[in-house]
């Protein structure tokens, strides 16, 4: 095969490579778009237990604190029952001592309940707020899941397509050419071939190229690799 075929049968196999990249490239933005919808559905459903959990212990400590008003409204009123029949001086600095004690428990106990009967509402609040963001990220999930599966069985069979193709290509260069062309392009995601340029240098990276490797690209005697970015050189066609 005559070094300008080879070239043009490889620059055609980059073509179908750099499809391929491009390809690949869109599925995996795809599954990276998915994935982070769907983190961002468990995050709120985390979040949605532990804001749930929350309100369920605060609920509890709210009927706690009214167990303990209620009991503290019956111990006052058993005091004033006492107080209203003491005897003595001693029997009602005793019932008043214990009023004091009573009373102050009771208001302990009333600020307790508020404190977290404002809780209960706060966290009433978070849990709708984080109820409508889960709703709404559920409905971009489902909506978008769609979508992508849509175009990604699409892009799966242009890989398919491009795949078949790719191999054919492949199949009409000799194997020491695939072989370098491969170690060149392998883990590259831009092109592995560039253009000698008229002024002697690699299109690509501006790097001169000898005189001598010049003279062997333009008559077609083999391929060369650029010094400067190891792609693979061919001569600037007339036509082109
Ligand atoms: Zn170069």
């Amino acid at each position: 095969m005559e070094a300008s075929d080879t070239v043009g049968e490889l620059i055609v196999l980059q073509e179908i490579d750099l499809e391929i990249l491009r390809i690949k490239g869109e599925l995996g933005e795809l599954a990276a778009e998915v994935s982070g919808l769907n983190e961002t559905v468990e995050a709120l459903r985390a979040r949605r237990t532990e804001l749930t959990g929350k309100l369920t212990e605060a609920d509890e400590r709210v009927r706690r604190f009214q167990r303990a008003v209620e009991a503290g409204r019956t111990t006052l009123k058993r005091l004033e029952t006492r107080s209203a029949a003491v005897s003595n001086m001693q029997q009602h600095f005793a019932v008043r001592s214990e009023t004091d004690t009573a009373r102050r428990n009771l208001m302990s106990a009333e600020e307790d309940q508020l404190a977290a009967m404002q809780e209960v509402e706060t966290l009433r609040e978070q849990l709708t707020g984080v109820e409508v963001e889960l709703g709404a990220a559920e409905d971009a999930l489902e909506t978008r899941s769609a979508e992508v599966d849509v175009s990604r069985s699409g892009l799966e069979s242009e890989l398919e397509s491009r795949t078949s193709k790719k191999k054919t290509q492949e199949g009409r260069l000799d194997t020491k050419t695939l072989r370098l062309y491969q170690s060149v392009s392998g883990g590259r995601k831009d092109s592995a071939l560039a253009c000698l340029t008229a002024d002697g240098v690699c299109g690509r990276c501006y790097t001169a190229v000898p005189k001598q490797r010049q003279a062997d690209i333009r008559a077609g005697r083999g391929l060369a690799i650029c010094e400067g970015c190891g792609v693979i050189l061919y001569p600037e066609t007339s036509d082109a």
